[in-house]
């Protein structure tokens, strides 16, 4: 038996850095991402990937924006669900070209995936996550009316939309992700961290928010009894004071020494502390080990030559 991987992809395994944002960018990326993926698969790793949608969730709304006059607006799940697809058809193809390239007799498949939450989260009175772009104060106003939506000023810079940023609690197509694992699939899902629907009078709806894509990927990794749960982000290791004079790379933490560092302010809130957030989460459920590093590293770290190695 194979052992299970959720495999969590940040931001610039799609896009590399701000010159480099196209869709043929983009596609560039996923292709050099997939090649560390597939290196994983020929050392028997059975992948589930899943990946972020913050950037791609932008554009797609700036688009709106400017040809609101002529189209309607796009809702926000809608969004989520654009992006699902769109990405998910780009690792399909890179992955599927890898494979062939390698000899792996496998195939991708992506599952477009409803996250539940709950609908009295108290991030529904506090929407925090801004979205979509700067506005003047008018606009705003008139947004707020018209839409109701939340918005705020932000820092001097202009005004901005908020919306809530609720917990996941469980994923709706989880058997169907677990059955594609079982016959073999490197199943891509919960993009973005999944479309955010509430559950009401019996039936599923989508709503105007967003999930961490780190605290989804931890609930996957729960759902599918992952052995190993990978985040592949822009840092090769986790530091304790990252960025200060008296930077310390880590190899290895436990469980309880995570806690500890991201009790003591060592990971930022809106980067690296929800990822040590996710995998504290995953090792509480009882996963078995965790590793964080960059794209170009998975293989190494996976032979624990680099990268950081969480564990309980
Ligand atoms: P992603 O798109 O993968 O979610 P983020 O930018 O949200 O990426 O989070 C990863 C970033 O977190 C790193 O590139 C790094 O700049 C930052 N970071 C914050 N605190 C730390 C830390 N203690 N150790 C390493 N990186 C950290
Ligand atoms: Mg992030």
């Amino acid at each position: 038996m194979s052992q299970v991987a959720v495999v969590a992809v940040g931001g610039n395994s799609l896009i590399k850095d701000s010159k480099h944002q196209t869709v043929p960018d983009q596609f560039a990326a996923t292709v050099e991402s997939s090649k560390h993926i597939a290196g994983m698969i020929q050392h028997g790793w059975d992948v589930v990937l899943t990946h972020g949608n913050g950037p791609q969730v932008g554009f797609i709304l700036r688009r709106s924006e400017l040809s609101i006059h002529e189209l309607h607006a796009v809702p926000l799940d809608y969004c989520g669900a654009d992006t699902q697809g769109a990405i998910g058809y780009m690792f399909q193809m890179a992955l599927g070209n890898e494979f062939r390239r390698r000899g792996i007799p496998k195939q991708a498949a992506t599952v477009i995936t409803q996250t539940l939450v709950d609908k009295n989260d108290p991030a529904f009175q506090n929407p925090s996550k801004p979205i979509g772009s700067f506005m003047d104060r008018e606009t705003a106003q008139s947004h707020r009316e018209k839409e109701n939506w939340s918005v705020i000023e932000d820092a001097g810079r202009g005004w901005r939309r908020v919306v809530p940023s609720p917990l996941p609690q469980k994923i709706i197509e989880r058997d169907a992700i677990q059955a594609l694992i079982k016959a073999g699939f490197v199943v891509v899902c919960s993009g973005g961290g999944g479309i955010p629907v509430i559950e009401q009078e019996g039936e599923l709806i989508g709503v105007e928010a967003v999930i961490d894509k780190d605290y989804a990927a931890s609930i996957l990794a729960r759902t599918v009894g992952a052995d190993l749960f990978l985040i592949s982000t822009a840092v090769e290791k986790v530091a304790l004071n990252y960025n200060k004079p008296n930077q310390q790379w880590l190899d290895h933490m436990t469980l309880a020494e995570a806690k500890q560092y991201q009790a003591e302010g060592h990971f930022h809130k809106g980067s690296m502390g929800p990822k040590i957030q996710a995998i504290i989460w995953y090792l509480e459920g009882g996963g078995k080990q965790a590793i964080i590093t960059n794209p170009e590293n998975i293989e190494r770290a996976l032979l624990g030559e680099t990268g950081t190695r969480i564990t309980q």
